[in-house]
């Protein structure tokens, strides 16, 4: 397979304030946020031109900077700017845009309290993280790895640390010949996927669990939303793992996943009907919307 390393690319990135040639946008290799994970970030996506819900995205970049213990040196608006101004200058009307904040190099010890905070913007075409195939269902395995419990970790981050556990569930996943892992929390109750919120169908009710020590996702909220549009009856809850097998329709959200059907977790099969399929339709139509009516739905 051909790859296109992600350093070496024709386009622009903002960094800290201005523009860069993409391969010129570097950092030194003894940055804080790279030895010891001081970094947020977020995935947005743009669709038609629109970055899909950028304010939130930004609130929840700032949000997470501050569980961290630092302030993004940008307000909200001149961070949406940033984004949008990032997206127009690559020429794109379809990307997903990375926002990253991390500390400088200005220390290099646990203690990072006179580091400089930076924040870059990139972005790039990516159609879907599960690729063309994904409207069949996707295959998940368990994780070995679990979430962890709220009071060891900042888990409502999204942290670059965090992700450690979701890059190991995943290698295991494909090394096992799967797409993606379910992983449980701490508890051994059901979390998520290893960058995607999972939702459950019982009873022909929508069941997802409650965003304890994972993400409380937009793409969750959305569909959540979505659902009670619809007179879905939406339930959040813990999820036993023992209730995976029966579930009759299984999916995820996620800004890279968009919703993505799900046709087995490791031995049991599911089969993606109505509900997945009416989600599906009514999150490509809402994304596809101006801001104005996505706020109104979203409401
Ligand atoms: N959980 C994890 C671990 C993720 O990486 C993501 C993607 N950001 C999500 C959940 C879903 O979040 P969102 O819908 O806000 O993209």
């Amino acid at each position: 397979m051909a790859v296109m390393p992600f350093d070496d690319r024709d386009g622009w990135i903002w960094m800290d304030g201005a523009f860069l040639p993409w391969r010129e946008a570097k950092t030194h290799v003894l940055t804080h946020g790279l030895h010891y994970a001081s970094g947020v970030f977020e995935g947005e996506r743009c669709y038609a031109g629109n970055i899909f819900k950028l304010r939130e995205h930004t609130e929840r970049l700032i949000r997470s900077g501050r569980l961290l213990g630092f302030e993004i040196p940008y307000t909200a608006d001149e961070i949406d700017a940033a984004c949008i101004e990032t997206v127009r200058r690559n020429g794109h009307a379809e990307a997903y845009v990375r926002p990253i904040a991390y500390r400088g190099s200005e220390m290099l010890a646990v203690s990072a309290q006179h580091t400089r905070i930076h924040l870059a913007i990139a972005c790039w075409g990516w159609p879907n993280l599960f690729g063309e195939n994904r409207m069949k269902g996707i295959r998940l395995s368990m994780a070995r790895w679990r979430r962890p419990a709220p009071d060891t970790a900042p888990t409502a981050s999204k942290a670059t640390g965090l992700y450690m556990i979701g890059t190991l569930s995943k290698h295991q996943a494909e090394a096992e010949g799967f797409d993606d892992a379910m992983m449980l929390d701490h508890k051994g109750d059901v979390a998520e996927a290893t960058g995607a919120n999972a939702f459950f169908v019982f009873d022909g009710e929508v069941h997802t669990p409650t965003p304890v020590c994972f993400l409380d996702g937009i793409t969750r909220r959305t569909v959540m939303r979505l659902a009670r549009n619809r007179q879905m009856k939406v339930v959040e809850r813990t999820i036993r793992a023992e209730e995976l097998p029966k579930a009759s329709e299984v999916f995820l959200a996620g800004t890279a996943a968009e919703v993505t059907p799900v046709r087995a977790i490791g031995e049991h099969g599911y089969t993606p009907a109505r509900i997945t399929e009416t989600l599906i339709a009514d999150y490509e139509a809402l994304v596809r919307m101006s801001p104005a009516e996505v706020a109104r739905l979203s409401a």
